[in-house]
């Protein structure tokens, strides 16, 4: 069972091109689909052999031997194409010797206008429009309609001496034929277009998923997690038009870490990346619903509040800032770690984001000229 699994994941799984995957389907779908037709016309033949008497390899010999053929044909280019590498080679061999010799030699010796091979015609087009480019499918579509159309005149103009020189069907063999050509191509058509859609599906599926974690690449620092600063501005921009709609307030707080410089030259860089990490997540813990925290600079984080009052900004400020420092974010550092922050709320004389992230940047620089380790924002002078 596993092993099946493993060559059914080689021949169609997701890690082949489309084309590549549905040629293998095609073609060993195609081998046993003229499995099918072979025994079909076994079928057709030995009932009409036994109706007239007449010997079944007499009358079935040249059919059979193009239905064998036909089936050796299928595996013979599902080989070649993985000998050669080569998908375009291999599919135009296909659909050469499926629309030029087999279909058209199986309608002279075991159909004819009364059997069911005009629906592998139908068949043969249809492969030949999924498997190929623009330019050569329409080219080797014109070609094959000709060819058919010419075979089935040259059938009826020779018909008596050519078709029914090879076999005869009495007409009940016919509609027999006729089913099972029909339910065989039927079946097998179905299958194909059917699988092909589900493939588009599934890739269109996973396509969405990359483009999904590609978005969030794009808008998150790798490091902390946080948003980065692309993603700040415009939300802080999108939270500025909100709020000159709905007058509903818009805080920010700025954060930067205390004295990290030190932290980085005693304990080494890749304990300031764990302390950058550790204080991130905080930040994130304490996000409410639209709450955003994003990575500014080097170890200043934004948390930008929409909805909050700077009361309520710098309540929470508070609240991080002690979390912080009750933290231990690192087993290799021996003192707590602290930050300073600055909060500010929008209001409509800042002309741009900029202005705005600037009146928070002067709270936090009065917090870390008056002693750091602590929060500022309007309401800390008076
Ligand atoms: P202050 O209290 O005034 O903020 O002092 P400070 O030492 O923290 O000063 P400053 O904010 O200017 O220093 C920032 C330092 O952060 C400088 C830089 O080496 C370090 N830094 C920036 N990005 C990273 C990073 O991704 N990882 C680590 N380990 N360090 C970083
Ligand atoms: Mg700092
Ligand atoms: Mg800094």
């Amino acid at each position: 069972m596993e092993r099946f699994k493993n060559l059914f994941v080689t021949l169609f799984g997701d890690q082949l091109p489309l084309r590549e995957r549905f040629f293998n389907f095609a073609s060993l779908g195609g081998a046993l689909a003229t499995c099918l037709a072979t025994l079909a016309s076994g079928i057709s033949i030995s009932r009409v052999a036994a109706a007239t008497g007449v010997g079944f390899w007499q009358i079935g010999l040249p059919g059979m031997t193009i239905c064998f053929t036909a089936i050796l044909f299928f595996l013979l280019t599902f080989a070649i194409f993985h000998i050669t590498k080569n998908l375009k080679f291999a599919i135009m061999l296909c659909l050469i010797g499926l629309n030029f010799v087999l279909f058209p030699g199986l309608f002279i010796t075991v159909g004819g206008i009364g059997s069911g091979m005009p629906i592998y015609f139908v068949m043969g087009l249809v492969f030949t429009v999924l498997m190929l480019d623009f330019k050569p499918m329409i080219i080797m579509f014109i070609l094959e309609s000709i060819w058919y159309a010419l075979v089935f005149y040259f059938s009826a103009k020779y018909s008596g001496s050519l078709t029914d020189t090879f076999f005869i069907m009495p007409e009940w063999a016919m509609y027999l034929d006729e089913a099972m050509d029909f339910f065989t191509v039927g079946i097998s058509t179905s299958v194909l277009v059917k699988v092909l859609a589900l493939c588009f599906e599934f890739q269109q599926k996973r396509t969405n998923e990359l483009l999904k974690q590609l978005e969030e690449l794009s808008v998150k620092d790798p490091l902390s997690g946080a948003y980065n600063r692309r993603f700040l501005l415009r939300y802080i921009e999108s939270g500025i038009e909100k709020h000159k709609e709905t007058r509903a307030p818009l805080s920010i707080i700025m954060f930067d870490i205390d004295k990290f410089k030190r932290v980085n030259d005693d304990f080494g860089h890749l304990v300031g990346d764990e302390v950058i990490k550790g204080f991130s997540s905080v930040l994130l813990q304490s996000c409410r619903n639209y709450d955003v925290v994003a990575r500014y600079g080097g170890e200043e984080f934004i948390l930008v509040m929409p909805g909050a009052s700077e009361e309520t900004a710098f309540a929470r400020a508070e609240q991080i800032r002690a979390k912080v420092e009750a933290s231990s974010f690192s087993d290799a550092i021996d003192r707590p770690v602290t930050v300073s922050g600055g909060v500010a709320s929008y209001v409509t004389t800042y002309k741009t984001v900029e202005e705005f992230i600037a009146a928070a940047d002067e709270h936090l620089y009065t917090a870390k000229e008056t002693g750091r380790n602590k929060i500022i924002w309007k309401g800390s002078s008076e």
